[in-house]
This record gives structure tokens, C-alpha cells and sequence, in this order.
């Protein structure tokens, strides 16, 4: 029987590095400050915003929320942002996506200040990504992940580790961190032929497609550490992901549970990049 590796021990150890860390910056004078800028009211975005004001809070990081409309001129989106990033007291900035239509975020991107971008939004810090350059900003989710791995002791040394989904925001983003760690990555998406036979070779398993409770025990190889990006809404109006954890677990060593999982671990490293923005920002 696989272990259910949960996200809270691994949020709470992330947190009490973090409080600490805050408490010496007060010392100094300084107080961390995030803003969260959010166009409409979408119930996801809402919750991971509750969740993120939250965790900051519990830490001693300022965090406020620009709440934007829904249908906001992208010349007006733009003007709000900028003002955000002109803003000395404000340390790091997330912006909710994906946006509505009228926003283009190919322009988007362009604007936001890279040094305060929490997310990985800039492709600033997507070459940073790339890089290997600790000044830039990972994504959130896939950090988390590597957070965890790192908790529960999984070596990624050398191993075999299968990504499925390439966004920009999840599996693309976890292929390079992964390779930073010096697994050996492989990226599977909905044209990969096989995908069982790829995926029965990894050690560790990162699923993040969008598809609830896809991935069964035929993509799992035994012993595998299995973890489940997904966050989805089953038939019966409650949250799962892309995992069907009942099936894999027995198959797997080691699996993250939805909910509980990887998404509680995500607002401890948006909290850990203001932290970071600040002190960059303040040359600590
Ligand atoms: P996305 O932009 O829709 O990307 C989904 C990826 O999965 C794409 O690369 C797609 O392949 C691939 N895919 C879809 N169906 C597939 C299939 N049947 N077989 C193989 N690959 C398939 O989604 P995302 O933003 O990366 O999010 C992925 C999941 O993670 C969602 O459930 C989302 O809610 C969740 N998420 C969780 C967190 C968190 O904090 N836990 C944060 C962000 C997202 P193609 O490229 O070929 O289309």
C-alpha cells in the first residue's frame, strides 16, 4: 500500500522558515507586501486567494487584493498594473489567470515587473527557469511539488521522472525543475502515443492535465511516487484530480491525495517568493 504523502506538514515546515523570516525583516524596519491582482470573480481564483490571504497573514506578510471587472479595457488592465508594479511598498504581485477575452496575455506578460512576478507570469523568469538563475521566480505549482518530493525524502538523482500536461504554468515549468534536480525528464500531452508504456517507466509520476481521475494504475509502475497537479469537480460536485488514487495507490510507494495535496503547499511558496522579492529588492 502506497503511502498518501499530505501537503500540510510540508506547507507548515515551508511556514515556520518563513515567520521567522519575516520576523528578522521587521526587526529591520521591513515588512514583506504582496498584492494579488484579480479581473472578475471567478470561484477558483476566489478560493486560492482566500487561501493565499491566509498564509500570508499567519506569516506577517502584508497581502491586499486590486479586484479588477470582468470586462476591463486591456489599456485600463495594463495602467492598473503598472501602477502595481510602480508601487515601492508592494514587494510581489499575482495575477490571476487565465483572463478574459478581451486581455491579451501575450501582451501582458510583457508588463508586469519581472522582480516582483510571484508566478512565473514574465518570460524573464521563465528563461530563469530555464537557467538555472535563483534571482527569477519559478511557478508556484510546480515549486510546491518539488517542496514536496523534497519533504517525503524522494531522491530525484537519476531518476526517471514522466511529467503529463506541457502548460507554461505546470508541466513544462515541473520538466525543468525536475531536471535541475537531475532526474531524467520525459514530457508526455495529448498527441504522445502510448502514454501507459511511457508513464510505467517513471519513478515518480507528475500528473497535471486538467482530465479527472484519468490516470489509473496501467500508467503507474510499482513502487512509483505518484503526484497529482489536478484539481477538477467530479459528477457528484466534489473535488478530485487527475488520479484516480484509490486505483494507483496500492501500485504506488508514495501518493499526493486531492484535495489536500499538492494545492496546499502552493500558497507557502508564493508566500516564500515575496519573502525572497523583498529581500532581493532590499539587496538582503
Ligand atoms: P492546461 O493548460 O489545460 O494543460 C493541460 C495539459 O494536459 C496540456 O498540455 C494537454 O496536452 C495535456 N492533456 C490534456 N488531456 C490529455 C490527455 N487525455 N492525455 C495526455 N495529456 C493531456 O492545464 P494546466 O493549467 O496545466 O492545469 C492542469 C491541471 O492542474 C488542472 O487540473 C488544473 O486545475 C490543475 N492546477 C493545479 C494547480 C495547483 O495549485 N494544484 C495549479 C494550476 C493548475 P496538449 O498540450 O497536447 O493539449
Amino acid at each position: 500500500m502506497g503511502q498518501i504523502i499530505k501537503g500540510k506538514p510540508v506547507a507548515d515546515a515551508i511556514s515556520e522558515t518563513l515567520t521567522k523570516e519575516v520576523e528578522n525583516l521587521k526587526v529591520k524596519g521591513i515588512t514583506p507586501k504582496l498584492v494579488i491582482v484579480r479581473v472578475g470573480a471567478n470561484g477558483s481564483d476566489l478560493a486560492y486567494e482566500r487561501g493565499a490571504l491566509k498564509r500570508c497573514s499567519k506569516i506577517g506578510i502584508d497581502a491586499a487584493v486590486r479586484e479588477l471587472p470582468e470586462d476591463i479595457a486591456q489599456d485600463k488592465f495594463i495602467e492598473e498594473l503598472k501602477k502595481v508594479n510602480e508601487d515601492k511598498s508592494v514587494n510581489g504581485i499575482m495575477v490571476f489567470r487565465p483572463f478574459p477575452k478581451q486581455l491579451d496575455e501575450n501582451v501582458i506578460k510583457y508588463v508586469i515587473a519581472p522582480e516582483k512576478d510571484m508566478d512565473c507570469f514574465s518570460p524573464v523568469n521563465v528563461a530563469k527557469v530555464m537557467e538555472k538563475d535563483k534571482t527569477g521566480f519559478a511557478p508556484c505549482t510546480p515549486s510546491a511539488v518539488i517542496e514536496i518530493l523534497r519533504h517525503y525524502k524522494v531522491p530525484m538523482q537519476g531518476k526517471r521522472a514522466v511529467i503529463i500536461g506541457r502548460s507554461m504554468i505546470v508541466g513544462k515549468p515541473m520538466a525543468m525543475l525536475l531536471l535541475n534536480e537531475n532526474s531524467t525528464v520525459t514530457i508526455c500531452h495529448s498527441k504522445t502515443v502510448d502514454m501507459p508504456e511511457v508513464c510505467s517507466e517513471a519513478d515518480i509520476l507528475v500528473v497535471g492535465i486538467g482530465r479527472a481521475k484519468m490516470i489509473d494504475s496501467k500508467y503507474v509502475k510499482d513502487g512509483a511516487v505518484v503526484i497529482d497537479v489536478g484539481i477538477n469537480v467530479d459528477k457528484n460536485g466534489k473535488i478530485c484530480g487527475d488520479v484516480n488514487t484509490a486505483d494507483c495507490e496500492p501500485k504506488a510507494s508514495m501518493i499526493t491525495p486531492v484535495p489536500a495535496g499538492v494545492g496546499s503547499v502552493t500558497s507557502s511558496i508564493l508566500a516564500q517568493h515575496v519573502i525572497k522579492a523583498c529581500k532581493l529588492q532590499n539587496n538582503l
